[in-house]
Protein backbone atom coordinates (compact mmCIF):
# COMPACT_ATOMS: atom_id res chain seq x y z
CA UNK A 1 0.00 0.00 0.00
CA UNK A 2 1.65 3.72 -1.12
CA UNK A 3 0.89 6.35 1.51
CA UNK A 4 1.15 10.13 -0.08
CA UNK A 5 1.57 12.79 2.94
CA UNK A 6 0.88 16.26 1.49
CA UNK A 7 3.43 18.89 3.83
CA UNK A 8 6.87 18.64 5.53
CA UNK A 9 6.07 20.50 8.40
CA UNK A 10 6.36 19.56 12.14
CA UNK A 11 2.98 17.13 11.55
CA UNK A 12 3.79 16.06 8.18
CA UNK A 13 6.87 14.62 9.57
CA UNK A 14 5.42 13.11 12.20
CA UNK A 15 2.58 11.02 10.16
CA UNK A 16 5.13 10.04 8.00
CA UNK A 17 7.46 8.40 10.48
CA UNK A 18 4.84 6.93 12.12
CA UNK A 19 3.38 5.04 9.54
CA UNK A 20 6.94 3.91 8.16
CA UNK A 21 7.68 2.95 11.28
CA UNK A 22 4.60 0.28 10.55
CA UNK A 23 6.12 -0.54 7.78
CA UNK A 24 4.30 1.32 5.13
CA UNK A 25 6.05 2.69 1.92
CA UNK A 26 5.47 6.23 2.60
CA UNK A 27 6.29 9.31 0.35
CA UNK A 28 6.42 12.81 1.81
CA UNK A 29 5.82 15.61 -0.45
CA UNK A 30 6.89 19.50 0.15
CA UNK A 31 9.36 22.26 -0.93
CA UNK A 32 12.37 22.64 0.48
CA UNK A 33 13.48 26.32 0.66
CA UNK A 34 16.09 25.89 -1.82
CA UNK A 35 13.53 24.43 -4.38
CA UNK A 36 10.96 27.13 -3.84
CA UNK A 37 13.20 30.00 -4.93
CA UNK A 38 14.01 28.32 -7.67
CA UNK A 39 10.45 28.17 -8.54
CA UNK A 40 9.84 31.42 -7.75
CA UNK A 41 12.66 32.31 -10.28
CA UNK A 42 11.74 29.89 -12.96
CA UNK A 43 8.42 31.38 -13.05
CA UNK A 44 9.99 34.88 -13.60
CA UNK A 45 8.07 35.91 -10.17
CA UNK A 46 8.76 38.63 -8.60
CA UNK A 47 11.37 38.61 -5.61
CA UNK A 48 11.96 40.98 -3.14
CA UNK A 49 14.23 41.80 0.00
CA UNK A 50 12.74 44.34 1.16
CA UNK A 51 14.46 46.41 3.94
CA UNK A 52 12.05 47.25 6.37
CA UNK A 53 8.72 45.00 7.18
CA UNK A 54 6.78 45.53 9.92
CA UNK A 55 6.75 42.50 11.92
CA UNK A 56 5.29 41.48 15.15
CA UNK A 57 8.07 39.26 16.57
CA UNK A 58 11.90 40.06 16.87
CA UNK A 59 12.36 37.01 15.69
CA UNK A 60 10.96 38.05 12.13
CA UNK A 61 13.96 40.62 12.16
CA UNK A 62 16.24 37.72 11.22
CA UNK A 63 17.59 37.52 7.98
CA UNK A 64 17.06 33.85 7.47
CA UNK A 65 13.40 34.73 8.73
CA UNK A 66 12.62 37.34 6.57
CA UNK A 67 14.00 35.98 3.46
CA UNK A 68 12.30 32.59 4.04
CA UNK A 69 9.26 34.41 4.22
CA UNK A 70 9.17 36.26 1.61
CA UNK A 71 10.09 33.22 -0.51
CA UNK A 72 7.47 31.46 1.03
CA UNK A 73 4.34 33.99 0.21
CA UNK A 74 5.40 34.35 -3.35
CA UNK A 75 4.88 30.51 -3.19
CA UNK A 76 2.31 30.20 -1.27
CA UNK A 77 -0.18 32.99 -2.90
CA UNK A 78 -2.48 34.74 -0.33
CA UNK A 79 -4.15 37.76 0.52
CA UNK A 80 -4.80 39.35 3.46
CA UNK A 81 -6.56 41.95 5.55
CA UNK A 82 -6.22 42.70 8.96
CA UNK A 83 -4.37 39.08 9.52
CA UNK A 84 -0.89 38.35 9.80
CA UNK A 85 -0.49 34.69 8.62
CA UNK A 86 2.55 32.84 7.60
CA UNK A 87 3.38 30.19 5.49
CA UNK A 88 6.88 28.49 5.13
CA UNK A 89 8.19 26.52 1.98
CA UNK A 90 11.24 24.71 3.67
CA UNK A 91 12.00 21.12 5.37
CA UNK A 92 9.67 21.58 8.61
CA UNK A 93 7.18 24.68 7.97
CA UNK A 94 6.61 26.90 11.11
CA UNK A 95 8.39 24.90 13.39
CA UNK A 96 11.66 25.54 11.51
CA UNK A 97 11.48 28.57 13.54
CA UNK A 98 9.07 28.15 16.41
CA UNK A 99 9.00 29.28 20.11
CA UNK A 100 9.30 25.45 20.79
CA UNK A 101 6.92 25.76 23.98
CA UNK A 102 5.45 22.07 24.29
CA UNK A 103 2.36 23.14 26.78
CA UNK A 104 2.17 19.71 27.86
CA UNK A 105 0.71 20.21 31.16
CA UNK A 106 -1.69 22.43 29.86
CA UNK A 107 -2.75 20.20 27.15
CA UNK A 108 -2.91 17.61 28.90
CA UNK A 109 -6.93 17.64 29.44
CA UNK A 110 -7.39 17.80 25.88
CA UNK A 111 -4.80 14.83 24.94
CA UNK A 112 -6.04 12.75 27.46
CA UNK A 113 -9.61 13.22 25.70
CA UNK A 114 -7.51 11.32 22.26
CA UNK A 115 -6.80 8.14 24.80
CA UNK A 116 -3.72 7.64 22.75
CA UNK A 117 -1.91 4.20 24.06
CA UNK A 118 1.54 3.94 25.48
CA UNK A 119 2.90 2.53 22.58
CA UNK A 120 1.98 6.03 20.62
CA UNK A 121 2.63 8.21 23.77
CA UNK A 122 6.45 6.53 23.87
CA UNK A 123 6.44 7.13 20.03
CA UNK A 124 6.03 10.62 20.48
CA UNK A 125 8.70 11.18 23.15
CA UNK A 126 11.24 9.19 20.61
CA UNK A 127 10.53 11.70 18.27
CA UNK A 128 10.13 14.98 20.04
CA UNK A 129 12.82 16.27 23.14
CA UNK A 130 10.78 17.69 25.66
CA UNK A 131 12.99 20.18 28.03
CA UNK A 132 11.48 20.98 31.48
CA UNK A 133 12.79 24.57 31.94
CA UNK A 134 13.28 24.88 35.92
CA UNK A 135 15.10 21.20 36.23
CA UNK A 136 17.43 22.27 33.46
CA UNK A 137 18.34 25.35 35.65
CA UNK A 138 18.11 23.55 39.00
CA UNK A 139 20.53 20.87 37.59
CA UNK A 140 23.26 23.53 36.16
CA UNK A 141 23.13 26.17 38.19
CA UNK A 142 22.42 24.35 41.85
CA UNK A 143 25.10 26.32 43.63
CA UNK A 144 23.11 29.85 42.68
CA UNK A 145 20.66 30.78 45.20
CA UNK A 146 18.07 32.55 43.11
CA UNK A 147 17.28 28.35 41.88
CA UNK A 148 16.21 27.89 45.20
CA UNK A 149 13.72 30.99 45.38
CA UNK A 150 12.23 30.15 41.86
CA UNK A 151 12.03 26.71 42.93
CA UNK A 152 9.94 27.73 46.50
CA UNK A 153 8.27 30.40 44.47
CA UNK A 154 7.15 27.21 42.11
CA UNK A 155 6.27 25.08 44.88
CA UNK A 156 4.64 27.66 46.66
CA UNK A 157 1.55 28.42 43.64
CA UNK A 158 1.37 24.00 43.94
CA UNK A 159 -1.94 22.94 44.65
CA UNK A 160 -3.49 26.43 44.32
CA UNK A 161 -5.68 26.55 41.90
CA UNK A 162 -3.75 27.25 38.72
CA UNK A 163 -0.60 26.35 39.23
CA UNK A 164 2.46 29.12 37.31
CA UNK A 165 4.35 25.66 35.60
CA UNK A 166 7.34 25.57 34.42
CA UNK A 167 7.81 25.35 30.73
CA UNK A 168 8.51 22.60 28.40
CA UNK A 169 10.19 22.76 25.66
CA UNK A 170 10.93 20.77 22.40
CA UNK A 171 14.79 21.12 22.77
CA UNK A 172 17.26 18.34 23.29
CA UNK A 173 18.93 19.06 26.80
CA UNK A 174 22.58 17.53 25.39
CA UNK A 175 22.82 20.33 22.63
CA UNK A 176 22.42 22.99 24.74
CA UNK A 177 24.99 25.25 25.23
CA UNK A 178 25.32 26.73 28.72
CA UNK A 179 26.73 29.79 28.16
CA UNK A 180 24.24 30.39 24.90
CA UNK A 181 21.28 29.43 25.70
CA UNK A 182 18.51 28.81 22.94
CA UNK A 183 16.09 31.71 22.69
CA UNK A 184 15.45 33.97 19.27
CA UNK A 185 18.43 33.07 17.55
CA UNK A 186 18.89 29.79 15.21
CA UNK A 187 19.91 26.94 17.57
CA UNK A 188 20.82 23.28 17.21
CA UNK A 189 18.99 22.43 20.00
CA UNK A 190 16.09 23.28 18.94
CA UNK A 191 14.03 20.59 17.29
CA UNK A 192 13.57 22.09 14.06
CA UNK A 193 15.81 24.88 13.69
CA UNK A 194 18.45 22.49 11.68
CA UNK A 195 17.30 19.70 9.30
CA UNK A 196 19.55 17.11 8.17
CA UNK A 197 18.73 14.27 10.39
CA UNK A 198 17.66 10.52 8.95
CA UNK A 199 14.45 9.52 8.33
CA UNK A 200 12.65 6.54 7.28
CA UNK A 201 10.05 7.69 4.20
CA UNK A 202 11.14 9.13 0.91
CA UNK A 203 10.71 12.53 0.33
CA UNK A 204 9.21 14.23 -2.76
CA UNK A 205 10.66 18.00 -3.10
CA UNK A 206 7.52 19.54 -4.85
CA UNK A 207 4.42 21.82 -4.20
CA UNK A 208 0.93 19.13 -4.78
CA UNK A 209 -1.19 21.65 -7.11
CA UNK A 210 -4.16 19.01 -7.30
CA UNK A 211 -5.81 16.04 -5.74
CA UNK A 212 -7.59 13.69 -8.32
CA UNK A 213 -9.55 10.67 -7.07
CA UNK A 214 -9.90 8.03 -9.81
CA UNK A 215 -13.38 7.28 -10.04
CA UNK A 216 -13.34 4.88 -12.61
CA UNK A 217 -10.50 3.07 -10.74
CA UNK A 218 -11.61 -0.46 -8.60
CA UNK A 219 -9.58 0.46 -6.59
CA UNK A 220 -10.28 4.25 -5.47
CA UNK A 221 -6.54 5.36 -6.42
CA UNK A 222 -5.71 8.59 -6.04
CA UNK A 223 -3.14 10.73 -8.79
CA UNK A 224 -1.35 13.78 -6.99
CA UNK A 225 -0.30 16.53 -9.52
CA UNK A 226 2.68 17.64 -8.04
CA UNK A 227 4.80 20.55 -9.09
CA UNK A 228 8.59 19.09 -9.04
CA UNK A 229 12.26 20.58 -10.24
CA UNK A 230 11.36 18.54 -13.67
CA UNK A 231 7.73 19.88 -14.29
CA UNK A 232 4.29 18.45 -13.14
CA UNK A 233 4.73 14.89 -12.18
CA UNK A 234 1.18 12.56 -11.63
CA UNK A 235 1.87 10.24 -9.13
CA UNK A 236 -0.92 7.11 -8.02
CA UNK A 237 -1.89 6.74 -4.11
CA UNK A 238 -3.93 4.20 -2.34
CA UNK A 239 -4.09 7.26 0.40
CA UNK A 240 -3.31 10.64 0.96
CA UNK A 241 -2.53 11.92 4.25
CA UNK A 242 -2.75 15.54 4.14
CA UNK A 243 -0.81 17.59 6.55
CA UNK A 244 -0.06 21.27 4.71
CA UNK A 245 -0.92 23.05 7.79
CA UNK A 246 -4.19 24.91 8.19
CA UNK A 247 -3.95 27.58 5.05
CA UNK A 248 -1.67 25.05 2.75
CA UNK A 249 -4.59 22.21 3.74
CA UNK A 250 -7.45 24.73 2.97
CA UNK A 251 -5.80 25.94 0.12
CA UNK A 252 -5.47 22.03 -1.19
CA UNK A 253 -8.89 20.69 -0.89
CA UNK A 254 -10.58 23.55 -1.82
CA UNK A 255 -8.32 24.03 -4.83
CA UNK A 256 -8.77 20.33 -5.84
CA UNK A 257 -12.93 19.32 -4.80
CA UNK A 258 -14.88 22.99 -3.78
CA UNK A 259 -13.47 24.82 -6.86
CA UNK A 260 -16.99 26.52 -7.60
CA UNK A 261 -17.79 27.40 -4.11
CA UNK A 262 -15.20 30.05 -4.72
CA UNK A 263 -16.86 33.06 -3.26
CA UNK A 264 -17.83 31.78 0.34
CA UNK A 265 -16.03 31.93 3.59
CA UNK A 266 -15.00 29.57 6.11
CA UNK A 267 -14.58 30.14 9.51
CA UNK A 268 -10.59 29.94 10.53
CA UNK A 269 -9.68 30.03 14.86
CA UNK A 270 -7.07 31.33 16.10
CA UNK A 271 -6.27 32.52 19.65
CA UNK A 272 -6.44 36.38 20.08
CA UNK A 273 -3.05 37.89 21.82
CA UNK A 274 -2.63 40.44 24.05
CA UNK A 275 1.06 41.31 25.78
CA UNK A 276 2.31 43.29 28.37
CA UNK A 277 5.61 43.51 30.79
CA UNK A 278 5.59 42.31 34.31
CA UNK A 279 7.50 42.32 36.93
CA UNK A 280 8.75 38.90 39.16
CA UNK A 281 10.46 39.74 41.98
CA UNK A 282 10.30 36.43 43.50
CA UNK A 283 11.54 34.80 40.24
CA UNK A 284 14.61 36.29 38.78
CA UNK A 285 15.98 34.27 35.43
CA UNK A 286 19.52 32.78 35.78
CA UNK A 287 22.27 35.03 33.59
CA UNK A 288 22.31 32.14 31.36
CA UNK A 289 18.65 31.44 30.28
CA UNK A 290 16.39 30.22 27.75
CA UNK A 291 15.06 33.67 25.69
CA UNK A 292 11.31 31.94 25.15
CA UNK A 293 8.86 30.56 27.62
CA UNK A 294 10.42 29.93 31.31
CA UNK A 295 6.96 29.41 33.07
CA UNK A 296 3.36 29.22 32.34
CA UNK A 297 -0.23 29.93 33.70
CA UNK A 298 -3.34 28.66 32.27
CA UNK A 299 -6.70 29.98 33.86
CA UNK A 300 -9.89 28.68 33.00
CA UNK A 301 -12.71 30.02 35.03
CA UNK A 302 -16.40 31.38 34.30
CA UNK A 303 -14.86 35.13 33.65
CA UNK A 304 -11.01 34.28 32.53
CA UNK A 305 -9.87 31.76 30.03
CA UNK A 306 -5.88 32.52 29.50
CA UNK A 307 -2.67 30.81 29.04
CA UNK A 308 0.13 32.85 29.84
CA UNK A 309 3.94 32.96 28.59
CA UNK A 310 6.54 34.49 30.94
CA UNK A 311 9.87 35.04 28.56
CA UNK A 312 12.87 36.89 29.60
CA UNK A 313 12.59 40.37 28.99
CA UNK A 314 16.17 40.38 28.53
CA UNK A 315 16.57 38.05 25.57
CA UNK A 316 13.89 40.08 23.74
CA UNK A 317 15.66 43.07 24.49
CA UNK A 318 18.73 41.67 23.17
CA UNK A 319 17.30 40.11 20.32
CA UNK A 320 15.67 43.79 19.16
CA UNK A 321 19.20 45.22 19.70
CA UNK A 322 21.44 42.81 18.02
CA UNK A 323 18.67 42.82 14.82
CA UNK A 324 18.45 47.09 14.72
CA UNK A 325 22.40 47.83 15.34
CA UNK A 326 23.18 44.78 12.72
CA UNK A 327 26.81 44.42 15.23
CA UNK A 328 29.42 44.07 12.32
CA UNK A 329 32.19 46.17 13.62
CA UNK A 330 34.75 44.06 16.01
CA UNK A 331 35.06 47.02 18.13
CA UNK A 332 31.53 47.32 19.15
CA UNK A 333 31.38 44.17 19.37
CA UNK A 334 33.95 43.66 21.73
CA UNK A 335 32.75 46.97 23.78
CA UNK A 336 29.09 45.40 23.99
CA UNK A 337 30.00 42.14 25.49
CA UNK A 338 32.40 43.80 27.99
CA UNK A 339 29.84 46.54 29.27
CA UNK A 340 27.26 42.76 29.51
CA UNK A 341 29.94 41.65 31.53
CA UNK A 342 29.95 44.19 33.77
CA UNK A 343 26.18 44.20 34.34
CA UNK A 344 26.25 40.82 34.90
CA UNK A 345 28.44 40.94 38.08
CA UNK A 346 25.32 43.64 38.80
CA UNK A 347 22.43 41.33 38.36
CA UNK A 348 23.06 40.15 42.56
CA UNK A 349 22.57 43.94 43.58
CA UNK A 350 19.36 44.67 45.15
CA UNK A 351 17.95 47.15 42.92
CA UNK A 352 20.46 47.71 40.41
CA UNK A 353 19.77 47.86 37.20
CA UNK A 354 20.07 44.27 36.02
CA UNK A 355 18.27 43.46 38.85
CA UNK A 356 15.25 44.74 37.89
CA UNK A 357 16.11 43.21 34.24
CA UNK A 358 16.33 39.86 35.41
CA UNK A 359 12.39 39.91 36.82
CA UNK A 360 10.79 41.45 33.94
CA UNK A 361 9.25 39.16 31.30
CA UNK A 362 7.83 39.87 28.28
CA UNK A 363 4.05 38.41 28.88
CA UNK A 364 2.10 37.22 26.24
CA UNK A 365 -1.59 36.18 27.28
CA UNK A 366 -3.58 33.89 24.46
CA UNK A 367 -6.85 33.90 24.84
CA UNK A 368 -10.14 31.69 24.10
CA UNK A 369 -10.52 31.32 20.12
CA UNK A 370 -14.02 31.66 20.36
CA UNK A 371 -13.52 35.18 20.66
CA UNK A 372 -12.30 35.16 16.28
CA UNK A 373 -14.59 36.11 13.71
CA UNK A 374 -12.16 35.66 10.87
CA UNK A 375 -12.38 34.29 7.34
CA UNK A 376 -10.91 32.72 4.47
CA UNK A 377 -11.92 31.38 1.20
CA UNK A 378 -9.39 30.38 -1.85
CA UNK A 379 -9.91 31.43 -5.47
CA UNK A 380 -7.70 29.68 -7.97
CA UNK A 381 -5.14 28.84 -5.43
CA UNK A 382 -4.70 32.02 -3.91
CA UNK A 383 -6.60 32.07 -0.31
CA UNK A 384 -7.79 35.40 1.24
CA UNK A 385 -8.23 36.15 4.53
CA UNK A 386 -9.75 38.43 6.34
CA UNK A 387 -9.27 39.01 10.39
CA UNK A 388 -12.11 39.81 12.90
CA UNK A 389 -12.88 39.39 16.50
CA UNK A 390 -16.06 39.24 17.98
CA UNK A 391 -17.91 42.43 18.62
CA UNK A 392 -17.70 41.64 22.65
CA UNK A 393 -14.62 41.35 22.70
CA UNK A 394 -12.95 44.08 23.84
CA UNK A 395 -16.11 44.84 26.26
CA UNK A 396 -15.08 41.02 28.12
CA UNK A 397 -11.42 41.90 27.81
CA UNK A 398 -11.62 45.35 29.76
CA UNK A 399 -14.17 44.42 32.15
CA UNK A 400 -14.09 40.78 33.10
CA UNK A 401 -10.52 39.41 31.77
CA UNK A 402 -8.25 41.54 32.00
CA UNK A 403 -9.06 42.69 36.08
CA UNK A 404 -9.39 38.93 37.21
CA UNK A 405 -6.34 37.95 35.10
CA UNK A 406 -4.24 40.94 37.27
CA UNK A 407 -5.99 40.46 40.28
CA UNK A 408 -4.95 36.95 40.21
CA UNK A 409 -1.23 38.04 39.27
CA UNK A 410 -1.16 40.02 41.81
CA UNK A 411 -1.95 37.50 44.85
CA UNK A 412 0.92 35.35 43.27
CA UNK A 413 2.94 38.70 43.25
CA UNK A 414 3.45 39.01 39.54
CA UNK A 415 2.51 42.86 38.47
CA UNK A 416 2.09 43.94 35.05
CA UNK A 417 3.59 47.14 34.44
CA UNK A 418 0.65 48.37 31.72
CA UNK A 419 -2.52 49.29 33.12
CA UNK A 420 -3.64 48.42 29.62
CA UNK A 421 -2.50 45.23 28.20
CA UNK A 422 -1.17 45.79 23.98
CA UNK A 423 -3.04 43.94 21.25
CA UNK A 424 -1.44 41.62 19.15
CA UNK A 425 -1.86 41.39 15.30
CA UNK A 426 -4.63 39.29 14.53
CA UNK A 427 -2.96 35.91 13.32
CA UNK A 428 0.16 36.24 15.27
CA UNK A 429 -0.31 33.44 17.70
CA UNK A 430 0.48 31.46 14.41
CA UNK A 431 -1.63 29.01 15.88
CA UNK A 432 -4.16 28.33 12.84
CA UNK A 433 -6.47 26.11 12.91
CA UNK A 434 -10.35 24.67 12.14
CA UNK A 435 -10.68 25.86 8.63
CA UNK A 436 -11.40 22.28 7.13
CA UNK A 437 -13.59 21.05 9.95
CA UNK A 438 -16.87 22.05 7.67
CA UNK A 439 -15.42 19.47 4.77
CA UNK A 440 -13.65 16.21 7.49
CA UNK A 441 -15.48 14.41 10.04
CA UNK A 442 -14.18 13.38 13.29
CA UNK A 443 -11.48 10.77 12.25
CA UNK A 444 -10.40 13.85 9.96
CA UNK A 445 -11.75 12.11 6.68
CA UNK A 446 -12.99 14.38 4.09
CA UNK A 447 -16.34 14.86 2.90
CA UNK A 448 -17.62 15.86 -0.19
CA UNK A 449 -21.00 16.83 -0.66
CA UNK A 450 -22.06 14.38 2.48
CA UNK A 451 -20.04 11.54 0.63
CA UNK A 452 -16.94 10.40 2.93
CA UNK A 453 -13.45 9.64 0.79
CA UNK A 454 -12.30 7.66 3.54
CA UNK A 455 -8.68 7.28 1.70
CA UNK A 456 -8.14 11.07 2.19
CA UNK A 457 -7.21 12.23 6.33
CA UNK A 458 -6.71 15.59 6.88
CA UNK A 459 -4.52 15.40 10.40
CA UNK A 460 -3.56 18.92 10.42
CA UNK A 461 -5.23 21.19 12.74
CA UNK A 462 -7.12 22.43 9.57
CA UNK A 463 -9.70 19.50 10.40
CA UNK A 464 -9.77 20.23 14.25
CA UNK A 465 -12.98 21.63 15.87
CA UNK A 466 -10.87 22.64 19.18
CA UNK A 467 -8.01 24.66 19.18
CA UNK A 468 -6.65 24.39 22.71
CA UNK A 469 -5.86 27.38 24.77
CA UNK A 470 -2.47 26.35 25.18
CA UNK A 471 0.44 26.81 22.68
CA UNK A 472 -1.24 24.06 20.83
CA UNK A 473 1.55 22.09 18.41
CA UNK A 474 2.14 18.95 20.94
CA UNK A 475 -2.19 18.60 20.78
CA UNK A 476 -2.05 18.33 17.21
CA UNK A 477 1.06 15.71 17.06
CA UNK A 478 -0.70 13.81 19.24
CA UNK A 479 -4.21 14.45 17.51
CA UNK A 480 -2.82 13.32 14.15
CA UNK A 481 -1.37 9.83 15.74
CA UNK A 482 -4.55 9.24 17.22
CA UNK A 483 -6.11 9.82 13.31
CA UNK A 484 -4.06 7.51 11.98
CA UNK A 485 -4.27 4.85 14.22
CA UNK A 486 -7.05 3.26 11.65
CA UNK A 487 -3.69 2.32 9.42
C1 LIG B 1 7.89 32.11 15.41
C2 LIG B 1 6.94 30.99 15.77
C3 LIG B 1 6.83 30.59 17.09
C4 LIG B 1 5.95 29.54 17.42
N1 LIG B 1 5.94 29.11 18.70
C5 LIG B 1 5.18 28.04 19.04
C6 LIG B 1 5.26 27.50 20.35
O1 LIG B 1 6.03 27.93 21.19
N2 LIG B 1 4.46 26.44 20.64
C7 LIG B 1 3.59 25.92 19.74
O2 LIG B 1 2.88 24.98 20.10
N3 LIG B 1 3.52 26.40 18.48
C8 LIG B 1 4.30 27.44 18.11
N4 LIG B 1 4.27 27.92 16.83
C9 LIG B 1 3.32 27.32 15.88
C10 LIG B 1 3.87 26.03 15.33
O3 LIG B 1 5.10 26.25 14.73
C11 LIG B 1 2.84 25.47 14.34
O4 LIG B 1 1.64 25.22 15.05
C12 LIG B 1 3.25 24.14 13.73
O5 LIG B 1 4.57 24.21 13.29
C13 LIG B 1 2.31 23.78 12.59
O6 LIG B 1 2.78 22.60 11.98
P1 LIG B 1 2.11 21.95 10.70
O7 LIG B 1 2.99 20.82 10.28
O8 LIG B 1 0.68 21.64 10.98
O9 LIG B 1 2.04 23.09 9.59
P2 LIG B 1 3.20 23.91 8.84
O10 LIG B 1 4.33 24.17 9.74
O11 LIG B 1 2.53 25.07 8.20
O12 LIG B 1 3.71 22.91 7.73
C14 LIG B 1 3.03 22.68 6.55
C15 LIG B 1 4.01 22.18 5.51
O13 LIG B 1 3.28 21.83 4.35
C16 LIG B 1 3.93 22.34 3.20
N5 LIG B 1 2.90 22.56 2.18
C17 LIG B 1 1.91 23.48 2.17
N6 LIG B 1 1.17 23.38 1.04
C18 LIG B 1 1.71 22.36 0.32
C19 LIG B 1 1.40 21.77 -0.93
N7 LIG B 1 0.38 22.21 -1.68
N8 LIG B 1 2.17 20.75 -1.37
C20 LIG B 1 3.19 20.28 -0.61
N9 LIG B 1 3.54 20.81 0.59
C21 LIG B 1 2.80 21.83 1.05
C22 LIG B 1 4.60 23.62 3.69
O14 LIG B 1 5.71 23.93 2.90
C23 LIG B 1 5.02 23.25 5.11
O15 LIG B 1 6.31 22.69 5.14
C24 LIG B 1 5.15 28.94 16.42
C25 LIG B 1 5.28 29.33 15.10
C26 LIG B 1 6.19 30.34 14.76
C27 LIG B 1 6.35 30.71 13.33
Amino acid sequence: MKIAVIGNGIVGYTASEYLSSKGYEVDCIGPDEKSALEMIIKNKLEYKYPDQQDFISPKFSRPDIKKNKIISDEFYKKKTSDFFAIEFANEMGLAKYWGANLACDALKEEILKLALTSKEIKFISQLIPILDVQKFYTKQFKLHKNIRKINKFLENTKNKPYEIKSSKLAIWSEKCEIKNLPGYNFSKAIFGNEWGRKINFSRIIGKVEFIEINKKDPNNKITLHINEKSGIKKRQYNFVIVASGSLGSYRIIKQSFFKISGNLFDKINHHPIITTISFLPLVPYPRYHFGTSNFNLKIKSKGTEAYVNFIPLESAIKAVIESKIKIKNKFIQNSYYQISKITNILDQIPFSPNWFLRRLYFTNINLSSQFTASYINNKQGEINIIGGLRSDFEKELYKKIWPSLTNYLRNRKIYSLFIKPLNVAKGADLHYASSLSNYTNDKGQLKINGELKKNIIIVDSSSSKILPIANPTYYFISRAIRLLRSF
